[in-house]
């Protein structure tokens, strides 16, 4: 375990550098970006290990994994975030954990979310995830929303109960016009933000970036970037 938890603290310690460097390069404040760890497919010992060296938040894709990992760890002041494709049948299991689902992208999942977080007595903050592959407001290969259905949903999130909007989330595509451009599909992901914050202020979290294009995240403007392989190794199985 002192292993796991040196070799944890080393690869923290390159991420955030890397951050840091990231942040310098783009003339932005070390503090305007939040990194979030993906622990998917890692145990519980891990996420605790991680809580000891400092890490607050923590990201999960799949609700079978998460929610007895959550409870195992209850007694931490850790920020879940759900970050994977969701059904509306996961939802109540989601809402009694997580503080962030950043993989809103239909209508559906926010009245279903919506009615979780009064039942729960909680507040859930969503961020809507946006499919650079799909435009027009189609659904994209990996999840999410095209650029032209934000609005609606966002105004839906507005004026629902339990819910606050907290911004935007987006995976690089892997097909279409950004496939391969992380950069300009994160520029493009904090235009949509831009445009999105007019009618929307407060919400200001642009999510995006991975442990391969942190540094274009950083660049193109991203609050918030999800770090899983740069910290926990190369997962075991497909998450
Ligand atoms: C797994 C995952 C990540 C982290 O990816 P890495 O390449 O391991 O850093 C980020 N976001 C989402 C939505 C994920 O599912």
């Amino acid at each position: 375990m002192t292993e796991r938890r040196a070799e944890l603290a080393g690869n923290l310690a390159r991420v955030e550098e890397r951050i840091a460097a990231a942040c310098a390069a783009a003339g932005r404040r070390r503090e305007d970006v939040t990194l979030i760890v993906v622990t998917k497919t890692y145990p519980a010992s891990d996420v605790r290990l991680l809580h000891e060296l400092g890490v607050r938040q923590v990201a999960e894709n799949r609700d079978q994994d998460a929610a007895p990992k959550a409870a195992a760890c209850a007694d931490l002041d850790l920020t879940w975030h759900f970050v994977g494709q969701l059904q509306t049948n996961k939802v109540r299991s989601v809402a009694g954990y997580a503080q962030f689902v950043q993989s809103v992208d239909r209508l559906k999942l926010v009245g279903a979310l919506s009615t979780a977080a009064v039942r729960a007595g909680r507040e859930l903050g969503l961020l809507l995830q946006v499919a650079l592959d799909a435009e027009a407001a189609g659904r994209g290969e990996r999840g999410g929303v095209g650029p032209d259905g934000v609005a609606e949903l966002a105004d839906a999130v507005a004026a629902a109960p339990g819910l606050r909007l907290g911004g935007l989330m987006t995976v690089a595509p892997l097909a279409g016009p950004y496939a391969g451009r992380q950069r300009a599909a994160f520029d493009r992901l904090v235009e949509i933000s831009a445009r999105l914050r007019l009618d929307h202020p407060a919400a200001t979290m642009v999510s995006a970036g991975m442990s391969a294009d942190l540094e274009d995240a950083v660049a193109a403007g991203a609050t918030h970037v999800r770090i899983g392989t740069a910290v926990l190794g190369v997962r075991p199985r497909l998450g």
